[in-house]
């Protein structure tokens, strides 16, 4: 069938590509849909035209040209060139000019446009086709001299810089020298004769620096604008823009080439660019600048001060109306906010440009919301165009970013907990506590965080580290208690516990220091920060009917809620997070790490002793010390999370992490030796490092954690288990509805799962009989090991609930260590910028000659892996073991309930794959639970709702025999 096939159409004759689409005299051959083939730009102009809303005509060579392009090592696909020049003639007849005709010359303007918008990161050129004959035509139609010598001297300038390489700099010296010699402050002051000087100087300085004349002939102007645009793609500022916003180096740009209308005809002419709402508040007022006698980019180079778009309605009055009817009938057309450039030539409105307007977060959520108010979109849209990262900016406290402006930025490093910090320097937890204390704001600076740093931690607003990547513990930190974190800042040198050197500065201690987790950078000073009202709201300092912003933020949120089949739960392990994360919507937690409830104030030394100790009876003893403790946390919890799942996580870190450094004990003990100090003590310490050293593994976290531990040491689980029911009992007693999860971490086998469950049956039981209660419990896993995944089957024989733990997961999948893997993935993930010769990321991408050692390189590289799958779920790998365990696990239980606690369960693709893979829940630090509940409700848009209505929590925790089909089961 398939040879057949090709067979017919073999002799048929190839229809050639249509590579170039008019638009002009109210008709466009293209439209708006076309946005991949015309970019943003050239599909905007032929809607627009489709509209009949003034646009100066003109075509647009598609992307697929470009493409085409470079794949042909800089080479016109057959026929483009002559196509170009087709409809070049078209142009110049709807026009009625000739394009290099000296009594009537058309110009036009060549510009870029990638199906995403990329502002500013490709070139444009305007005034194409003035050389010496045709700028006198100009000036004969125009009347105006100076009008006509001030675009050609522009037009020389541009076309030299973007065309031939020549630096900008030569011209505004240029520009500048004359202006001075004459007295001159602004541009416009130039008259006609200085204009006329400037147009041979710079000609001069093309021969000079371009080594060639500057080309006289319109068609050589076309085709040399035309290639600088399509090179244009693999300029750098292109190439960096796309890797952070992942836009795929294949797709190209457009380029449109559209009859010039002119701004700078006097004071009835003008250009601007406007937002048909405000972007950065969403406020639903025309919002943008206007400059008068001006050409595009004077607004752009900030040369003359644009005035707010409203001065318009008195400068031209005739345009401005236009425009306020234009921008309305475009939003209701695209609903949508909207980003426009125009021209007005003498009068008349000319409409350059529309695409839709990037925003910020908040501006987001209000616009989406307004506009379903409005009945230009429905919730399901709306809920569609939150990027559900965006809703951090309600959350966390932003620098004033005036203010930010004005500061020295001394380094950067990963973006680990959004928000924005300022505060006095602390190098040690202690100095963190000293400071707060003290009443100071603080950032905590460190090499690297680990547990035993978390008093200082939650002193601080924010914290800073050398070392780790978006898992390490100060981000993990960080993302659970919402504080501002940047970890892995190179930047960074702590020198001992008094000063740390940042960049290109030294601070002491008690210095200030602003961090802006946003986008990672560090600043010399204090910035002043901007507190969120949402924030405020959960913690009830602040009504909501008092905020409009938090009734925005919570109503795209409902909205969300209704569409959604995934739950959302939080992971927190105090009350206080609880409670926020109720705030914030979570429908229970997810993952309580119960180890950090051991370094609390005073059970530290519980917890060492407990680990000294050499027998069971002796373990016991400060077991017994810790249970009273551990019960009134969980008593705290159950009460914050009244009617919803709590899951429960046993011990799970290596036990050397509650006890001092080794190397500080050996210092300690050859420190008390010389100076004979107390011997009781010296003893002490001996006896501690005794049992470090016998503790000491080379991979700790390959090591006794887990339920290894919890197996050796049954009494630990015990007494967790014991204080979980405890307190379910007496929550219970106080009429709470409790429903624990007790979760085993690092499982590997059946006989682990069997082994631990046996023991948290027995104690529970025991629990539930003295005090005369049933308890609805549970008892699950995590999976968070290759063999667990693969043995699932056998493991959910014993479990009644997986949680994937895909921290670990990805780890052990990946044999990556979480703590410090972000050097090499890193290094893997900027291959393609780096030069393979020595590793430098300064590339000229035109020539592919490395500007740090000269390599000339042949090919690029791909690069290894395309983001960190500690942020992002790997889902091929680790998510190809997820799945399988889901089929494994639900075959052999069917109700098995599943969720995801590992940080992936906030990060929206992740959630995304989440929906596909058909668990019940993710979870997630309390502060992303708003970004997970909408990032759950898009994945259900997008990929249809596969479960029925999703249950509530409560349902879901009552045993699904009782339940009926569950929304997990029908996903099946
Ligand atoms: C995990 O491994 O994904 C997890 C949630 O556990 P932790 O981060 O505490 O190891
Ligand atoms: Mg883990």
């Amino acid at each position: 069938m398939v040879k057949k096939a090709v067979k017919a159409t073999k002799g048929k004759p190839k229809t050639p590509t249509k590579y170039v689409y008019f638009f002009g005299n109210g008709k466009a051959e293209g439209k708006g849909g076309l946005k991949e083939l015309l970019g943003g730009k050239g599909a905007g102009l032929a809607e627009m035209t489709n509209l009949s809303i003034p646009v100066p005509p003109g075509f647009t060579i598609s992307t697929d040209a470009c493409v085409e392009y470079i794949r042909r090592r800089r080479k016109y696909p057959p026929g483009l060139w002559d196509t170009v020049l087709k409809n070049m003639t078209r142009l110049e007849k709807t026009m009625s000019m000739g394009f290099g005709d000296p009594s009537n010359p058309l110009l036009v303007s060549v510009r870029s446009g990638a199906r995403a918008s990329m502002p500013g990161m490709m070139d444009t050129v305007l005034n194409l086709g003035l050389n010496d004959q045709t700028v006198q035509g100009l000036i004969k139609k125009t009347h105006n001299e100076r009008f006509g010598c001030d675009a050609y001297r522009r037009f020389i300038a541009m076309f030299s810089t973007i065309v031939m390489d020549v630096k900008r700099e030569v011209f505004e010296e240029c520009l500048q020298a004359k202006k001075t010699s004459l007295g001159c402050t602004h541009d416009i002051d130039l008259n006609a004769r200085a204009l006329r000087e400037l147009i041979n100087e710079f000609k001069i300085l093309v021969q000079r620096h371009a080594g060639r004349d500057f080309p006289q002939d319109p068609i050589d102007q076309l085709r040399m604008g035309t290639n600088a645009i399509f090179d244009s793609w693999n300029g750098d500022r292109a190439i960096t823009y796309r890797r952070l916003y992942k836009i795929p180096d294949a797709w190209g740009t457009a380029v449109n080439i559209v009859a010039m209308v002119f701004g700078n005809m006097g004071n009835d002419s003008g250009t601007g660019v406007v937002f048909t709402r405000s972007p950065s508040s969403g406020a639903a007022t025309l919002f943008g600048e206007f400059l008068s006698n001006a050409q595009g980019e004077d607004v752009v180079a900030g040369i003359r001060t644009p005035l707010p778009i409203a001065k318009m309605e008195t400068a031209i009055p005739s345009a401005y109306k236009a425009l306020t009817k234009i921008h309305r009938k475009l939003e209701r057309h695209y609903c949508d906010m909207l980003d426009l450039e125009f021209t007005v030539q003498k009068g008349q409105l000319y409409m350059l440009q529309t695409r839709v307007g990037k925003r910020t977060g908040i501006a987001a959520v209000k616009i989406a919301v307004d506009m379903v108010k409005e009945r230009l979109i429905t919730k399901e849209e709306a809920v569609l165009r939150v990027e559900p990262e965006h809703l951090e900016q309600y959350l966390y406290p932003v620098f004033d970013p005036s203010a930010e402006a004005r500061f020295t930025k001394q380094g950067k490093g990963l973006p680990a907990g959004p928000g924005a910090a300022a505060g006095k320097i602390a190098l040690t937890p202690e100095q963190a506590i000293a400071m707060k204390a003290a009443g100071d704001r603080v950032v905590l600076v460190r090499m690297e965080t680990s547990p035993d740093d978390i008093h200082g931690m939650s002193a601080s607003s924010g914290f800073l580290t050398a070392r780790g990547g978006m898992t390490s513990h100060a981000a993990v930190v960080a993302r659970q208690m919402g504080k501002v974190c940047i970890a892995g800042c190179e930047a960074v040198e702590v020198e001992g516990d008094s000063s740390v050197r940042i960049g290109s500065a030294r601070f002491n201690k008690g210095d200030f220091i602003s961090i802006n987790g946003f986008d990672g950078s560090v600043y010399e000073g204090d910035i002043p920060v901007m507190a969120s009202e949402v924030v405020q709201v959960i913690q009830g300092t602040l009504k909501p009917e008092k905020s409009e912003r938090y009734q925005y933020f919570s109503k795209v949120l409902q909205w969300a809620d209704t569409f959604r089949s995934l739950d959302v739960r939080a992971n927190a392990d105090a009350p206080d997070q609880a409670a926020v994360a109720r705030g914030f919507g979570a429908q229970g937690i997810g993952l309580c790490r119960t180890e950090h409830m051991f370094f609390a104030e005073g059970r530290v030394e519980i917890m060492q002793n407990m680990i000294m100790a050499r027998t069971t009876s002796d373990r016991m003893k400060h077991l017994d010390e810790l249970l009273p403790l551990q019960k009134q946390d969980f008593i705290g919890l159950y009460r914050k999370m009244d009617g919803y799942p709590v899951t429960i996580r046993l011990f799970d870190p290596p036990l050397h992490e509650f006890l001092p450094k080794r190397e500080d004990l050996m210092v300690q003990v050859a420190r008390a030796e010389l100076t004979g100090e107390d011997p009781a003590t010296l003893a002490k310490t001996k006896r501690m490092l005794a049992r470090v050293d016998e503790l000491h593994e080379f991979n700790p976290m390959l090591g006794l954690r887990g339920c290894r531990l919890g197996i050796l040491m049954p009494e630990i689980t015990r007494m967790q288990v014991r204080a979980i029911i405890e307190a379910a009992c007496e929550v219970t007693k106080e009429g709470g509805n409790i429903f624990p999860e007790i979760m085993v971490p690092l499982i590997g086998t059946w006989g682990e799962m069997r082994t631990q469950k046996q023991v948290i049956q027995d104690v529970a039981s025991q629990v539930m009989a003295e005090y005369h209660k049933v308890i609805p419990y549970q008892v699950g896993t995590m999976i968070e090991l290759p063999r667990a995944a693969i043995m699932a089957g056998e493991i959910a024989e014993e479990a009644e609930f997986f949680s994937f733990g895909t921290n670990d997961l990805t780890q052990t999948v990946f044999g990556f260590s979480r703590d410090d893997a972000s050097k090499i993935i890193n290094f893997y993930m900027t291959m393609q910028d780096r030069c393979p010769h020595c590793q430098a990321m300064d590339i000229d991408q035109k020539t592919m000659v490395c500007r740090a050692c000269g390599f000339q390189i042949a090919k690029r590289l791909d690069n290894i892996l395309s983001g960190d799958p500690f942020t992002t779920l790997d889902q091929k790998g680790v998510g190809g073991f997820i799945e399988i365990a889901i089929e494994r696990g639900r075959a052999a239980r069917p109700d098995l309930k599943i969720g995801i606690c590992g940080e992936h369960g906030g990060d929206p693709s992740s959630v995304e794959f989440c929906h596909r893979a058909g668990l019940g829940y993710v979870s997630c630090s309390p502060y992303r639970v708003p970004i997970a509940r909408l990032a759950a409700a898009q994945a259900a848009i997008n990929h249809g709702v596969i479960a029925e209505r999703k249950p509530s929590a409560r349902r879901a925790t009552r045993p699904a025999s009782k339940r009926g089909k569950t929304a997990t089961r029908s996903r099946r």
